[in-house]
């Protein structure tokens, strides 16, 4: 199978370091608010390349984090470790705990994170647990000289490194995105990195340490390093997150791992382009960061969501609309009722001829939008019902659309027995009581279609 990799800037051959055990760590969420459908976009991603290893035979070590302290507000924007502990704020904001906060907004990640149907990882870690670990690296920086002290932290000095931004591109890139702030003066290089920061002298935090600098907590690139390497190992095949990591955090990541371990952080990075709305950028302040509730409320599934991100192949920008999220919903529909409609047959087979077409889509970089592509020609195609439903099943293993659930369907009899009893009564014409039982039966998430002599009851 095929794999762009950010860091070679090519697409290669996968060749995991262990033939049998692929591990694989995507970048998790940040819970100090909910997680919107961009965010879900990038995990809908790795749940798609998670899937596609697995279909290709080979057992997946999947770790994601959960973010639960010292990432700040300007982390993410060039010169990184301006601003406040995202987590902090949320709690001033809202009157909780920090730690109440991360609860609370991980259990609401997870559950949309279920519902999208997205395969669960080996684990979630919580950064919280991992203090140990990462002042271990810490240390170890220090020991090799990596690092220096500050008036609110210890450092990280690229300048100490040749290749620092190997993945993001130029060191240029990198010190235009910062030039919009104000860099820290106590820095050394624009590109330096907070490891640990001290706890302010004016606040109690929520969350802090002790460490042999001073009480305090960790850099939010740390975290991600720590966790990787206790879980996966020095060497990681794959790891995962949104374009915006490649320029600040993953060569972070990637910078004090290697000086610490010695070796490749990461043999294939991959990196999922953001997804849009309405054509522009995604965000509180624009009032557009929706998230799967809002999508809900306006009585569309989280299927229908999933559908909408197998549009565009994960490395080129998805622009989400309501009307495009309306067709995404309307496509699922049709296909959910070509299922159902479908007879089964247990003799039949799958279509060599579309699985290997579907194949070659998954394994040429993950090209889900065209795997998606194969599945409607193979609908469209005479191929017999029987082994339509058998090649389906198979796509569905990378899809995650839960076809299997509308495979020899049934109506629940309870609904059976109303639609009949709508249709005695249309036959005799008592209009009012069919219209009051088509409700009932419309109330209980069935329609019923009229045909010139019969009926068909369907799923709405
Ligand atoms: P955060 O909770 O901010 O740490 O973000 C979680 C993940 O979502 C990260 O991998 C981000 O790169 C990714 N992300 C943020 N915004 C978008 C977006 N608009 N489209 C796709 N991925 C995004
Ligand atoms: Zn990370």
């Amino acid at each position: 199978m095929q794999l762009y990799n950010s860091l070679t800037k090519k697409v290669e051959e996968f060749k995991p370091l262990n033939p049998d055990v692929v591990t694989m760590y995507t970048c998790g969420p940040t819970v100090y608010d909910y997680q919107h459908i961009g965010n879900f976009r990038t995990f809908m991603s790795s749940d798609f390349v998670h899937r596609v290893l697995k279909y290709n035979g080979y057992k997946v070590k999947f770790i994601m984090n959960i973010t639960d302290v010292g990432h700040l507000t300007g982390d993410n924007l060039g010169d990184a470790d301006l601003g406040e502990d995202r987590l902090e704020l949320a709690a001033d904001r809202e009157g909780k705990s920090a730690k109440e906060i991360a609860e609370f907004y991980t259990q609401d990640f997870m559950k949309s994170y279920d519902k999208l149907n997205i395969l669960r990882p080996e684990k979630f870690t919580r950064a919280s647990d991992y203090i140990k670990e990462m002042l271990a690296l810490i240390k170890t920086l220090e020991a090799k000289g990596f690092t220096y002290r500050t008036s609110d932290g210890i450092y990280f000095d690229t300048s100490k490194v040749g290749d620092y931004g190997k993945l993001a591109g130029t060191k240029v890139d990198l010190v235009e995105e910062g030039a919009r702030f104000e860099p820290n003066p106590e820095k050394k290089n624009p590109t330096d990195f907070s490891l640990w920061r001290f706890s302010p002298d004016s606040k109690i935090r929520w969350q802090e340490w002790d460490s042999p600098w001073g009480r305090g907590f960790p850099g939010w690139h740390i975290e991600c390093s720590a966790m990787a390497i206790e879980e996966l190992g020095p060497t990681i095949d794959i790891h995962m997150g949104g374009e915006d990591h490649k320029m600040i955090h993953h060569p972070n990541e990637m910078v004090q791992s290697e000086c610490v371990t010695g070796k490749p952080f990461v043999d294939y990075w991959m990196h999922t382009a953001f997804l849009k709305v309405d054509g522009g950028r995604m965000g509180k302040s624009v009032g557009n960061a929706y998230i799967l509730d809002d999508l809900e409320t306006k009585g569309f599934t989280a299927f229908d969501l999933r559908y909408f991100y197998t549009l565009a192949h994960y490395r080129t920008k998805l622009n989400f609309t309501w009307e495009a999220l309306q067709a995404s919903a309307s496509a699922l529909k049709k296909l959910y009722d070509m299922v159902e409609s479908y007879q089964e047959d247990p003799e039949a087979t799958i279509s060599p001829e579309y699985l290997n077409k579907f194949e070659a889509a998954i394994g040429d970089d993950v090209n889900i939008p065209q795997a998606v592509a194969v599945m409607w020609d193979m609908l469209k195609s005479d191929i017999p019902e029987g082994s339509k439903l058998k090649t389906l099943e198979k796509f569905d293993e990378v899809l995650g659309l839960n076809i299997v659930d509308h495979i020899g369907y049934e109506v629940p009899a309870d609904i059976e027995n109303l639609a009949k009893l709508r249709w005695e009564y249309r036959k005799n014409g008592i209009w009012d009581k069919a219209d009051v039982i088509r409700k009932q039966i419309e109330a209980q998430g069935f329609v019923i279609e009229d045909l010139v002599n019969a009926y068909k009851v369907k799923r709405k």
